[in-house]
């Protein structure tokens, strides 16, 4: 039988999976639907008249509670900011999970759209992800499959891991997500706010200056500006153009002043942003079929979390 362990989602959850389980000799090969590693860790990248503009617009920052997570920030060069407790990648978020990632091999741009086989030969079905829209039936063109794999290891948000696999819906169910709209905006004169912003029952849940960010164009005015639960939730099919307008406004109430027009901005909504109701436990895996799931839902709405609940998934498989 090969034992090659196919890993579905190269977010932080997926990543440590991986390298735990080749750090104990196995063979794995992740899947991913991004253009690159990472998932919500994520750095945006534009151009506005010649300028390069960058924002962290999924984490903003990471904690670590424990020495695991710590060493993996520190092996992939994290910074402090804004203070000694949390920390940033560098140049951007997205640099952390490629750094972790290493030379582990990642197919990416790939959806995975169904598990089929049998325990200990599982192939896996994927298509580009380009034409595969997430809650709408799987494309009618013909799928690449790859296999057989020894194990299956799924590290996607809850909802869409139950979408692949659903003899775990029910396991599932109880997990609850809150969505999140992100703006991101280029301001060419610098804003009357400090350089970060939780304010308390507000439309805005953070705010920041992504320019003040270590390693960053500092003279650059990039601004990430992410609604909490309740006006996520409020406007949650708008166009992401629809989007821009009121959360600025919202920024410029909590300036107390206007607000210069961006010069550059953009939207995106996150469907599964922090989590309201976790699990509560580390993973999931089933001996019998030798598929296991693994993200932040097991444990808390942190990146930690995430690394914590695919090492905890790794040890099960090759204790
Ligand atoms: C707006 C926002 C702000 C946040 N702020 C913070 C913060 O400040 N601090 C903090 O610690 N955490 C924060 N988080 C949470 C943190 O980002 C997550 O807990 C962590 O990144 C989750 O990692 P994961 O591997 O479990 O999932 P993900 O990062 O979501 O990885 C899942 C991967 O699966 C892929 N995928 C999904 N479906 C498929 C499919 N069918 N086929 C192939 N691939 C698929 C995705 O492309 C993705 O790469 C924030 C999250 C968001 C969205």
């Amino acid at each position: 039988m090969t034992d090659c362990i196919a890993i579905i989602g190269a977010g932080l959850a997926g990543i440590s999976a991986a390298r735990s389980l080749a750090a104990r000799g196995h063979a794995v090969r992740l899947f991913d639907k991004g253009r690159a590693a990472g998932g919500r860790l994520a750095t945006r990248r534009a151009e506005h008249g010649g300028q390069r503009l960058q924002f962290d617009h999924g984490a903003q920052y990471l904690r670590a509670a424990g020495p695991g997570f710590a060493a993996a920030l520190a092996e992939a060069g994290a910074q402090p900011w804004p203070d000694a407790e949390r920390r940033v990648g560098m140049p951007g978020m997205s640099a952390l999970p490629r750094a972790l990632l290493g030379a582990l091999p990642l197919t990416a741009g790939r959806h995975v759209g169904e598990v089929r086989g049998r325990p200990g030969a599982w192939t896996i079905r994927h298509w580009d992800a380009k034409e595969a829209r997430p809650g709408a039936p799987l494309p009618v063109t013909a799928p690449v499959e790859d296999g057989p794999f020894s194990a299956v290891l799924v590290a996607l948000p809850a909802p869409q891991a139950a979408a692949l696999l659903p003899a775990f819906g029910a396991a599932l169910a109880p997990v609850r997500y809150a969505p999140c709209w992100t703006v991101m905006a280029h301001f060419d004169a610098p804003l009357p706010l400090p350089d970060t912003l939780r304010p308390e029952g507000h439309a805005i849940g953070w705010a920041a200056r992504d320019s003040a960010k270590p390693g960053r164009d500092a003279g650059a005015g990039c601004w990430v500006v992410q609604a909490g639960p309740a006006w996520t939730r409020a406007n949650l099919e708008r166009p992401a153009a629809e989007v821009v307008a009121p959360l600025l406004a919202e920024l410029a109430g909590l300036a107390r002043v206007p607000l210069p027009a961006p010069a550059w901005a953009a939207a995106h909504r996150w469907r599964y942003s922090l989590l309201e109701a976790p699990l509560g436990a580390p993973c999931l895996w089933d001996a019998g079929s030798r598929i296991g799931l693994a993200g932040d839902w097991c444990l808390a709405g942190r990146a930690e979390a995430a690394w914590d609940s695919g090492a905890a998934l790794a040890a099960l498989l090759a204790p």
